[in-house]
């Protein structure tokens, strides 16, 4: 019976295969647990955002418990869960985690659908949040404002566990046209792999600290130094990922973890920066936005996705990013509150 089930209408969730994402409403921005920088201001308060590592997701459950139900005056009946209760959640944990929201929270998760979030999420912060998408290009951040009548179309390029890469024609116009599953899960999960690392941030921080160079097959080292300028390519480009490990006669302990991560970092941005412009190409797309946690706002990733649109593109296609680019499908699963 729905018109017996309460909305939390200030909370939504988007519930992926790494992280859950938290998007809740804040009256004075008091429980805006994680990255205040993140914060958006609203009309009476403010929109909060926090994530969560999906296998804690028992971390996840007690930050709603305390933070969310307990000051929205919702108080669980004589210790007994609410049953009466739905909040509007997105990604594949929507469904998966369904039956332990009810157990633990007596929270109904009302879902969203993934793509059609994550547009609704773009498409709410393109046209309501002031700085919120960028170009990042040597070393320079550039704020772009989007005329709202010259948005679509676009392609979205969501990096998360996996890539989606979809083209939005409008408000609620969308398809789902290429993706890879070379993504953020790879990265994080060769990553820990090879340098036994123990989470992204050390992954991060290792990635920082190194040299692709050294693991990395450049075409200078094909070439014997010289640029093979005839097919435009010069002695620095890639020409192939790791392939250096063929021929160094090097164990993996031989190399240093960061120089490994590094060269990870850049195949997994790489690869992801081509083929999203091979997609622009196919519908004739100029603007590509990337989002998702896999970018986290760092400059080496922006910059090889950054330099690999405008290479392949000769400068016709133009990468962005976007400030609140974890969020876009918990924003999305949020907005459509309303509707
Ligand atoms: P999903 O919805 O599939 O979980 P996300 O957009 O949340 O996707 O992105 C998950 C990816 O973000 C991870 O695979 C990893 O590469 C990266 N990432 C960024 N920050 C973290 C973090 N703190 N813990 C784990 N992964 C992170």
């Amino acid at each position: 019976d729905p018109a017996a089930t309460s909305q939390i209408s200030h909370l939504a969730l988007d519930i992926g295969g790494t992280l859950i994402k938290l998007v809740y409403f804040s009256a004075n921005g008091d429980h805006c647990e994680d990255s205040r920088s993140n914060e958006i201001s609203v009309v009476h308060g403010k929109l909060c955002f926090a994530k969560f590592e999906t296998k804690k997701i028992d971390d996840c459950l007690e930050f709603i418990r305390f933070n969310i139900l307990h000051h929205s005056g919702v108080q669980h009946q004589n210790g007994m869960a609410h049953d009466k209760l739905s909040v509007k959640a997105t990604g594949g944990g929507a469904f998966k985690f369904a039956d332990l929201f009810k157990e633990k929270l007596g929270i109904l998760l009302d879902k969203e659908d993934e793509m059609c979030s994550l547009v609704g999420g773009v498409n709410f912060l393109l046209k309501t949040v002031p700085r919120e998408a960028f170009t990042y290009l040597d070393g320079q951040k550039e704020f772009v404002e989007i005329d709202h009548n010259d948005l679509y179309p676009y392609l979205l390029v969501n990096i998360g566990s996996g890539v989606s890469m979809i083209k939005v024609d409008g408000d609620g116009k969308y398809e789902r046209i290429s993706g890879t599953s070379l993504g953020g899960g790879t990265f994080l999960g060769l990553g820990k792999l090879l340098t036994k690392c123990e989470s992204f941030d050390e992954l991060l921080e290792l990635s920082h600290h190194g040299n692709n160079r050294v693991i990395d097959m450049l075409v200078g080292d094909i070439y014997g130094g010289t640029d093979y300028s005839k097919i435009g390519l010069s002695s620095t480009a890639i020409a192939s990922s790791f392939g250096k490990a063929i021929s160094d006669g090097k164990e993996l302990e031989d190399y240093q973890p960061e120089d490994v991560a590094r060269s990870l970092l850049r195949m997994i941005s790489n690869n992801i920066g081509q083929i999203a412009y091979l997609n622009a190409l196919r519908f004739g797309l100029k603007r590509i936005l990337f989002g998702g946690f896999f970018i986290r706002g760092l400059e080496y990733t922006m910059d090889t996705i950054s330099v690999a649109v405008h290479f392949w593109s000769r400068g016709e296609a133009k990468a962005m990013f976007l400030r609140h680019e974890g969020f876009l499908g918990a924003l999305g699963a949020f907005t459509s509150y309303k509707t």
